[in-house]
């Protein structure tokens, strides 16, 4: 017998609110991602299903209302730095994308040690070898890209991969002399720039990178689930190949790519995506400030410093020697943290705990910063 499904589940489900909605946001994950006010707009209307398709004859790419068409044919080839350009559902299917179409089960990819375990995943999926450049190790874990040359001599990989900041220190490896290497010795190159394209300037060709995949949902200020892909143009026949029967529809997409909220949010949050890449040196002194006053406390930033990016890890020895000694454990920092209105360490985690400063202005940061201070000496 069918079970039934109770009226108080289903009422649960008709007013959803979010925790953490009007606080200083530091969560790594969601400080690129808020919506603008023309995204929030796009989203009401075009909320129906399949509504971006009114005028769709068969490929989504040449939809010119709303302009579809231009969006991916020219503006995002030129933001990005590449020749042709496509839409996916995030970075990771960027990259499953391009490990099916260049590589055969049992081929190997070499990738950065910092890799992000969507690499892993998607390598997987694809049937791969994921061999690891291991980094400098505790506290800097630095990628050395030099390191790639001998396992890429020793394994001959079907490509490389680079994380372009890596999600757990934002380190900025040297992604350029990669590009180097990968034209020396023959190898597609991809950069997962999830973390970067959309906040910072980054550019494919100047990489000497063959893709380049985005996050719309990390970066891009889109609604997501939504993600971009650039490459070279002679990449394009292999991956974006079309199938025998629908010669429109490409295989890799299964025949179309994301549609409707994903991508009209996407769409227009872009002008201010591409005007806020240019503020990228006031968002890395921003988040040196930052992490400079925060070790001051007695904490340290692990990854590289300089830092070079918002994305942040800190050290936090004097938190967990608390945590082990009050009621809530782990929880205090999240509860001191919410009280005060902040939201961004995970909650439970004392030890260490990634912050990212990209959303929150210098005197938000301030009160942060006063914050752990006055946390601190209650405790002590
Ligand atoms: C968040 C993240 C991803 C996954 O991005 P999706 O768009 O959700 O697939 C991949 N790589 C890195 C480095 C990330 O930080």
């Amino acid at each position: 017998m069918a079970k039934q499904i109770g009226d108080k589940s289903l009422q649960k489900l008709t007013n959803l609110h979010r925790p953490h909605k009007e606080l200083i946001n530091l969560m790594p994950l969601q400080t690129g991602s808020m919506l603008t006010e023309d995204a929030k707009k796009a989203l009401v209307e075009f909320g129906d299903g399949y509504s971006i398709c009114d005028f769709c004859q068969g490929s989504l790419w040449n939809i010119t209302n709303p302009p579809i068409r231009e969006f991916v044919q020219d503006l995002l080839p030129k933001f990005l730095g590449c020749e042709v350009a496509a839409l996916t559902y995030g970075a990771r299917d960027g990259i499953f994308m391009v490990m099916h179409s260049l590589a055969e089960p049992g081929d190997s990819v070499i990738v950065d040690g910092n890799r992000h375990y969507t690499t892993v995943v998607s390598a997987e999926r694809a049937g791969l070898d994921v061999i690891d450049v291991a980094s400098s190790g505790y506290p800097e874990f630095r990628i050395e890209v030099n390191d790639f040359i001998p396992l890429i001599k020793k394994h001959n990989p079907k490509l490389i991969l680079l994380t372009y900041p890596d999600g757990n220190y934002g380190n900025l490896p040297d992604a350029k002399r990669l590009g180097e290497i990968a034209q020396e010795y023959d190898i597609p190159y991809i950069v997962n720039g999830a973390y970067a394209v959309g906040r910072m300037p980054v550019n494919m060709e100047d990489l000497g990178a063959d893709f380049i995949v985005g996050s719309g949902h990390k970066s891009m200020a889109s609604a997501g689930p939504s993600g971009v892909l650039g490459m070279r143009r002679r990449w394009e026949s292999k991956v974006l190949r079309k199938s025998q029967t629908y010669d429109n529809k490409e295989i890799e997409l299964l025949g179309c790519s994301l549609r409707g909220v994903p991508l009209v949010t996407l769409m227009a949050s872009f002008p201010s995506v591409a005007e806020r890449i240019q503020h990228w040196d006031e968002q890395v002194s921003k988040a040196q400030w930052f992490s400079g006053e925060l070790e001051k406390l007695g904490f340290r930033q692990l990854g590289e410093i300089p830092h070079r990016h918002d994305l942040l890890h800190f050290e936090t020895p004097m938190l967990y020697d608390i945590s082990k000694h009050v009621r809530e454990r782990g929880y205090f920092l999240y509860k001191e943290l919410k009280e005060r209105g902040i939201w961004g360490p995970q909650p439970g985690l004392t030890k260490t705990f990634k912050a990212s400063t990209f959303a929150a202005n210098e005197e938000q940061l301030k009160f942060v910063i006063d914050s752990f201070k006055a946390i601190l000496s209650k405790y002590s």
